[in-house]
């Protein structure tokens, strides 16, 4: 049966590193047979210009009727002076809480030719493999806006509230990945000050009875902070709430050194996600060719893998991005090691992952 895959390009570099992303699905879909179309919607300032809305009805209708979104960046100094509401990022916050989307997922992998961009030492970088599953629907960041400032503005309130449900279905989830990984989960909360962590603990426990073969962890959020730069090495899955999730995954992505390099998704309970790469718009960058769309490819690779169960071919995009950075291909923003470096623009460097696929599909067949 044909799928359907929205395509969210947005503002600054984003349509450049989307047509990249769609270049090299749309050479696995031929190559392997698989009837995959793609639809093209507007998001952030681009829908702004056209619709005076940062996230039209169309958009969302064509999101939820598909089986996967691909989306790019929004936003740019064009927009800066506009009101709240009809800010580029209210979009994004948008088109995630109308796809109820609750896990965000944001991996931290070591490069190897790319480890001596890292501020840390090689020898902490080089085994760093781990995940974050960030919980994104509840927490201090959905507080009732009413409940917020006190009549006077002396006193100011944010609330943190989560259901056992909020917390069992991202619990699950990240026990679901460790299960396909390598079977460790650390979960992370502040379990000694804040009663919302200690009923994430007991949820925790609950769901690990399910789970008997993955080895269970609770740790407080600020040692895990620490943690991370000392010995990045040891995590597998991180499952961790809203706020936590959000200061953590920005610290794991300086570890392997490349915001051109992180890709993401959202995920929700059915197959529905939304994939992103974690940088922004770039736009001191866009229309110029500078862009590196490698983290686009890998969020391009996490929707295979996620929404169309393509594992192998999700695979076949990572061999890729691993061999061409290996050659000593690179955009202007990749600081690698190799014998032979050859500075690429972003058409360039998607050719080289779509022959680089070429390659590795030829040899399997
Ligand atoms: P940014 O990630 O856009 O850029 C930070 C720096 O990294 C810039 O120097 C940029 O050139 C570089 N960079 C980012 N992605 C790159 C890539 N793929 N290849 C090469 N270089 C890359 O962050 P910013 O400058 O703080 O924000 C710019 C705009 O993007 C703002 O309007 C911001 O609100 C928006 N933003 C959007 C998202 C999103 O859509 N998810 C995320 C962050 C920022």
């Amino acid at each position: 049966m044909s799928k359907t895959i929205t395509v969210l390009p947005g503002d600054g570099i984003g349509p450049e590193v989307t047509d990249s992303a769609v270049s090299v699905l749309d050479y696995l879909f031929k190559t392997f047979h698989h009837d995959v179309r793609f639809v093209k919607e507007r998001i952030g300032g681009a829908a702004i210009d056209t619709d005076g809305t940062p996230l039209p009805r169309k958009t969302i209708d064509q999101c939820l009727a598909s089986d996967a979104v691909l989306l790019g960046a929004v936003g740019g100094p064009k927009w800066d002076g506009q009101s709240m509401n009809v800010r580029p990022e209210q979009g994004l916050l948008g088109i995630r809480k109308a796809l109820g989307l609750f896990a965000n997922i944001r991996p931290a992998k070591a490069f190897a030719p790319l480890i001596d961009a890292s501020p840390l030492k090689r020898s902490y970088v080089e085994p760093v493999d781990f995940v974050i599953v960030r919980e994104l629907t509840g927490g201090l960041y959905f507080g009732k806006p009413s409940e917020r400032r006190g009549e006077h503005k002396e006193q100011v309130v944010d609330t943190l509230v989560y259901s056992e449900h909020e917390i069992e279905r991202v619990v699950e989830k990240a026990f679901q990945m460790a299960e396909k990984r390598r079977k460790k989960l650390t979960s992370v909360d502040k379990a000694n000050v804040l009663e919302s962590s200690r009923m994430w603990r007991e949820v925790v426990n609950q769901v690990a009875k399910h789970h008997p073969d993955v080895a269970v962890r609770h740790a407080l959020v600020d040692s895990t902070a620490m943690q991370l730069i000392v010995n990045p090495g040891q995590f597998d899955v991180i499952v961790t709430e809203n706020m936590f999730g959000d200061i953590l995954s920005d610290e794991a992505s300086v570890i392997t050194g490349s915001l051109g390099m992180l890709p993401s998704a959202s995920l929700r309970t059915d197959k529905l996600g939304l994939y992103e790469p974690v940088h922004g718009s770039a736009p001191d960058i866009a229309g110029q060719g500078k862009a590196n769309p490698l983290a686009t490819i890998l969020s391009a690779a996490f929707l295979l893998h996620y929404s169309l169960d393509m594992d192998h071919e999700a695979a076949l995009i990572e061999m890729a991005v691993q061999n061409v950075l290996e050659q000593g291909y690179h955009t202007p923003d990749l600081n690698v090691s190799a014998d032979r470096a050859t500075l690429v623009n972003t058409s360039e460097m998607t050719d080289q992952v779509i022959n680089a696929i070429a390659q590795q599909a030829a040899k399997v067949n």
